[in-house]
């Protein structure tokens, strides 16, 4: 028999359990469950040089921006499981000079995870949660999604031929979303109902019924999302920036990143920590709150933000979220819908573009630069989760100042012109809009 390398670990009682137990939270004292490895029996298989052959690879899965870590991910799984699209190898792109201008900050880069198949970092999860699917013999996956979730799991779902069944709150997902997990032939559930509610029935299902769960508690899905993190510092040729910001929702990429650089020191890979900051949207801040209160008690809301990826209420990931904002340092933040928009904007009009959620990164940037929170000095690395194209409706409704409440400081409208040359070249005339900040 092999030695074994992962086990199932409770963060508060730190009981431990099979790898392939088909557990959510811990049977002892429901804490959230964490997929835990043998480090020292991995150090030797994990090094740079190793990464970085793969890259030239010709095997689907070592081209792949989340296997390519295997190690990291799921050193154990037969690699005829894996289920994968080649996803993750997401560009890091150099802050263009509009937001530069726009956040005050020179050294950003943006690491844009919308870039994944599916157009969204959730790919990266459904990498690693449908394979264990199969490690474990499941015919069918379920989730509650405010929306990439479900389309990233109707995907890989179909991809490795298990039913896969999506709960949605009704009228509260983005239009490219849902016809994503339409188009990819999941069975949709439009639940009357908030996130929260459509979450819980899923849970209850996924207690009582033949069917495997890869909501945001599934242990799984946050393995394959450390990635973003690992593939990040390879492009960076492993050098660590000073801060990470990304958007927090069920907070599973705040805890992944966390989890990701814990790792990566332990095993002697990088020898320090960055500052990771969470953004919320004010709407849908019980993290903020929380950590205001320096994580006295555990708060949830009623969530309302035109960021539909991050309106929710009551963050599964809670507590693993905590233990990255601790051991890096960190910190969280909230942004208003306004300023989310502005910033989603000009990430669009620099001719990058993400959905709305995405933005709170570069909104948070934007606030941690002008608290001074982040030093001209310091290299700052935002996360983009979404792509642009996720939310067509939220594009269209922000340049025609449709949005209630909101004003579009950097709208880009369409203009009606009569067949006419004339007119035609006048417009051809104009410097574009928006301005450069
Ligand atoms: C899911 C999602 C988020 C929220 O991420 P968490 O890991 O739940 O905090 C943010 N942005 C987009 C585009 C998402 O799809
Ligand atoms: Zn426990």
């Amino acid at each position: 028999m092999s030695p074994v390398l992962t086990w199932l670990q409770c963060v508060r009682c730190s009981e431990r359990f099979f790898r392939n137990a088909r557990l959510y939270l811990c049977p002892h004292c429901g804490g959230l469950l964490d997929v835990q490895y043998d480090l020292d029996a991995l150090r030797d298989r994990v090094s740079f040089e190793r990464f970085d052959e793969r890259l030239g690879g010709f095997q689907p899965w070592e081209r792949s921006g989340v296997w390519r870590y295997k190690e990291l991910v799921a050193p154990e799984a037969d690699i005829a499981d894996l289920v994968t699209r080649g996803e993750g190898n997401t560009m890091l792109y150099d802050s263009p000079s509009w937001l530069v201008a726009f956040t005050g900050h020179k050294l950003l880069q943006l690491k844009h995870e919308g870039e994944n198949p599916t157009g969204s970092f959730k790919d990266r999860g459904m990498t690693s949660g449908v394979t264990q699917a199969k490690q474990m013999g499941a015919h069918a996956v379920i989730c509650a999604s405010t929306g990439n979730t479900s389309a990233s799991m109707a995907s890989y779902a179909r991809l490795s031929g298990l039913q896969g069944v999506v709960a949605f709150p009704a009228g509260k997902v983005a239009l490219g979303k849902i016809a994503q997990a339409v188009a990819y032939g999941a069975t949709c559930l439009e639940i009357d109902g908030d996130f929260d509610v459509a979450q819980h029935l899923v849970l209850q299902a996924a207690s009582q019924l033949s069917i495997y769960m890869l909501n945001s508690v599934n242990p799984y899905r946050l393995e394959g999302q450390k990635t973003i993190m690992l593939e990040m510092l390879q492009q960076r040729r492993w050098k660590v920036p000073d801060w990470v910001v990304v958007p927090g929702g069920n907070l599973g990429n705040s805890s992944a990143f966390g989890k990701a650089f814990i790792e990566l020191y332990a095993l002697g890979l990088i020898k320090r920590m960055p500052r990771i900051a969470v953004v919320q949207a004010e709407g849908a801040s019980p993290f903020y709150h929380s950590w205001k209160d320096n994580f006295r008690a555990r708060q949830s809301m009623k969530a309302e933000t035109i960021a539909t990826a991050i309106r929710i209420g009551n963050p599964t990931n809670y507590d693993k979220a905590i233990r990255t904002i601790e051991r890096t340092g960190g910190l969280v933040v909230c942004v208003s819908d306004q300023a989310i928009m502005d910033a989603k904007a000009m990430i669009d009009a620099a001719g990058i573009g993400c959905e709305p959620a995405s933005a709170a990164s570069v909104a948070g940037v934007r606030q941690l630069v002008e608290a001074r929170e982040i030093k001209t000095h310091e290299e700052v690395v935002a996360v983009l989760t979404g792509h642009l194209l996720k939310d067509p409706n939220a594009v269209i409704d922000y340049h025609s100042g449709m949005l209630a409440g909101l004003v579009p400081q950097y709208a880009n409208q369409i203009h009606q012109i009569p067949a006419d040359f004339d007119a035609l070249a006048a417009w051809v005339a104009k410097p574009t809009t928006p301005a450069e900040p």
